[in-house]
């Protein structure tokens, strides 16, 4: 007799569960998925200690009907798709049927359910035995309690992190939701407090506010950018937030939370020189796209997606995301730092501590329940790209009166030159967005104090400097160079056998830079010449670190070589020590910086400069209150 036989669908279904509900949060996900998939309106989670003694979903959905009821615990048992040629056009969050049985394989589920018509019914499962079946009342939609988690699968049960680590887990699931699904209202409390609450109005950036706090929704930028296949929208942090990790990079597809390492990159990309080292922006996507267009029965969690036009894709999101960096005035305020080291410690902790937001949140929308004005936009001034051009235009209707008072009052600064700037002819896009401003004087040999009617700036000379000098380089570095640098002694570089070789195989793309190695017996090679513009007298250092880039990271991509070197040589061609600037001098960095394709922060992402509007200065010294 053989030794193979067909498990049981109980078994089958615990081996399910390892994959599918693996702790208390993705238990959350499939239920919320299952809630959102129903076409709630509303949904309220309701967990105790991180979701191991007890989780609640409670909807407004379509309900499941009587007949339906015990089959939707069966393993592989789908409203969501019939045929084999569904699985490519998918719009719904679930579709593997897989979910029910498994969670009800591994706690004891009670499920309380009604379409709207006629009475509901009532269904109790206990680690996959059904224990008791019942008709109940009919109010509409669907609730789901599931407790004794893992009570039969002791190992797992071990596996699972404290309360906190888990409910932060379950919070971040359902932050994801509530930002993929501005239009459902959601409801999360934890042991009977409120950890997030949305109003379910479509209003994604107030969904940014509960979420991570008004101080960063109003530091949101809007993104809009449409191709032939894709629409993508949401919202972008100025660069003067950051994070330390890419949790804060959300991407949803079509309503469904995924992480793409590519998309990542290309908002990485568009962010550019903008960011410090080792940050991360905060981003909100949604990418909407004809569902042949992507596979999503790649992973388990359904977590990751293959993309068929994945380059159209990632050059739509960059472009997207760039075009409203580059039209927007990113000067950031000076009375930001200190908010933002505390935004900063917040946000290092475990996400569900942004509950210290809600509050504020919260009552805001008991508010705005009451007077019934639940679509009421309660962040007072968003910062959109000032030029309807090439960017989202912001003639959209949500210029509330809030806002509208908040510009009028508080900003009374904002006036001609930051509205209008001067336009290029050819672009059409503002020649500089920086306003014109004139010195006053500097400080400390190393900062200029600058002026205009909007209020007083301050500019670090040295990231200044760096900034225009990098511009100068990269513009340099590659450009084909007629005139070059003779040098009377040749420089002499010398390398291990290894080394060399590499080198020899990197001679294309240092010519292409303009430093032409010339083998000189062994593993020593000389230059001869070097372009014009390179950093005078520190041509040796210069071309040894362009090599070292080489040899060290064995470069081919001929960009990020020609980025490094220009970024190296404006460090080097930067004045270090203080320097006292003359007027003229001062005026000069001004204008020039002003003229720079990106004059807000040094190529490290370091900020250049910093204002105190008329406003805050006014009501630092209490002229305004
Ligand atoms: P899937 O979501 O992949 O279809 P599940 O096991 O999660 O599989 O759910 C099985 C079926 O149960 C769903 O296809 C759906 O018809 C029904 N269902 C589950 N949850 C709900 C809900 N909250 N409201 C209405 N129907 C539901
Ligand atoms: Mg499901």
């Amino acid at each position: 007799m053989g030794k193979i036989q067909q498990l049981d669908d109980l078994l089958s279904n615990k081996i399910a569960a390892g994959e599918v509900v693996e702790r208390p949060a993705s238990i959350v996900k499939e239920l919320v998925e299952n809630s959102i998939d129903a076409n709630s309106s509303r949904i309220d989670i309701e967990v105790d200690e991180g979701g191991l003694s007890r989780i609640e979903i409670i909807d407004n959905g379509d309900g499941i009907e009587s007949d339906d009821l015990l089959t939707a615990f069966q393993r592989h048992a789908t409203s969501k798709i019939k045929h084999e040629n569904d699985l490519f056009h998918i719009r719904t969050l679930g579709f593997r049927g897989e979910a029910l049985p498994s969670i009800a394989s591994v706690s004891k589920v009670e499920v309380k359910t009604c379409t709207g018509a006629g009475a509901g019914d009532e269904l109790s499962i206990q680690f996959g035995k059904v224990i008791d079946q019942k008709k109940s009342d009919s109010r509409k939609g669907t609730s789901i309690e599931v407790t004794q988690l893992f009570h039969n699968t002791p190992a797992r049960l071990k596996h699972l992190k404290t309360v906190h680590t888990e409910l932060g887990n379950i919070t971040d699931v359902v932050n994801r939701q509530a930002m993929a699904h501005p239009d459902v209202a959601f409801h999360l409390k934890h042991n009977g407090k409120t950890v997030l609450r949305t109003a379910g109005n479509g209003d994604l950036l107030q969904v940014i506010a509960g979420i991570y706090g008004m101080s960063v929704a109003k530091k949101m930028l809007k993104v809009k950018k449409d191709t032939l296949d894709y629409s993508i929208s949401g919202f972008t942090a100025k660069p003067e937030i950051t994070r330390a990790s890419r949790q804060y990079v959300s991407l949803f597809i079509n309503g469904r939370y995924i992480k793409n390492f590519a998309i990542y990159k290309a908002i990485e990309r568009a962010y550019h020189t903008l960011l410090p080292i080792g940050r991360h922006p905060i981003v909100i996507l949604s990418i909407e796209l004809d569902p042949i267009l992507v596979d999503v029965n790649v992973h388990p969690g359904k977590l990751e997606a293959r993309f068929s036009k994945e380059q159209e894709l990632t050059k739509a999101v960059e472009d997207g995301v760039a075009e409203v960096l580059r039209h927007t005035e990113l000067i950031p305020s000076a009375l930001n730092p200190k908010q933002q080291s505390i935004q900063k410690l917040k946000s290092e902790q475990p996400s569900f501590q942004f509950a210290s937001y809600l509050p504020e949140t919260d009552n805001k929308m008991k508010l705005d329940e009451k007077n019934g004005s639940t679509g009421r936009d309660p962040i007072e001034h968003v910062e959109e790209p000032r030029t309807g051009n090439t960017v989202q235009s912001s003639n959209e209707p949500t210029h509330t009166k809030d806002r509208y008072e908040y510009r009028q009052e508080k900003q009374p600064e904002q006036q001609e030159p930051e509205l209008a700037p001067d336009l290029d002819p050819k672009e059409g896009a503002p020649s500089s967005r920086v306003p014109p401003m004139y010195p006053v004087g500097q400080v400390h040999g190393t900062y200029i104090v600058a002026q205009n009617e909007q209020g007083m700036y301050i500019i670090d000379q040295h990231a200044a400097q760096e900034r225009i000098k990098y511009e100068f380089y990269r513009e340099k570095v590659g450009e084909f160079e007629h005139e070059v640098q003779e040098l009377l002694v040749p420089l002499t570089f010398e390398f291990t056998h290894t080394e060399a070789q590499v080198i020899e195989a990197h001679q294309d793309e240092l010519a292409s830079i303009g430093i032409f190695l010339e083998p000189f017996g062994g593993n020593t090679f000389i230059v001869r010449s070097h372009p014009q513009w390179f950093p005078s007298g520190e041509e040796q250092e210069t071309i040894q670190e362009i090599i070292d880039q080489i040899l060290s990271e064995k470069k081919t991509d001929l960009k990020k070589l020609r980025e490094d070197a220009a970024i190296m040589m404006s460090c080097k061609g930067s004045i270090k020590a203080n320097r006292h600037l003359k007027n003229d001098e001062m005026i000069a960095l001004i204008e020039t910086l002003r003229k720079a394709g990106d004059p807000f922060t040094c190529p490290h992402g370091r900020p250049i400069i910093i204002k105190f509007t008329t406003y805050e200065m006014e009501k630092m010294f209490k002229r305004v209150m």
